[in-house]
């Protein structure tokens, strides 16, 4: 599991752990996989967007926070999760083009 902020964890009876910070409906399965909610899932996504240079990493559109898409590379229906590695910062033009089959 890569640090991405989370201070401490908190070990369940289950399958999960349970990030302690913000949102409590987040969690880390014991694989690493992470899968984020609220104000855990919007931060998240502002770390992408600083990663990428706040551009999107297709066209190099610049954009202003409210503007990014975060795209998982890996989609969350195909067990992709809200790790740093799977997304990344499209502009909605590219976001579309991405999911263009979805219709
Ligand atoms: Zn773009």
């Amino acid at each position: 599991m890569r640090g991405g902020g989370h201070k401490d964890v908190e070990q369940t009876n289950y399958r999960y752990q349970v990030a302690v910070y913000g949102d409590r409906r987040s969690y880390i399965r014991r694989d690493g996989a992470e899968f984020l909610f609220g104000s855990d899932k919007k931060k998240r996504y502002r770390d992408v967007w600083e990663r990428d240079g706040r551009r999107c990493v297709d066209c190099g559109l610049l954009l202003p926070f409210e503007a990014m898409h975060p795209h998982h590379r890996l989609e969350r229906s195909k067990g992709g999760d809200d790790s740093l590695a799977n997304l990344e910062t499209l502009c909605s033009a590219d976001h579309r083009q991405k999911h263009r089959h979805w219709r």
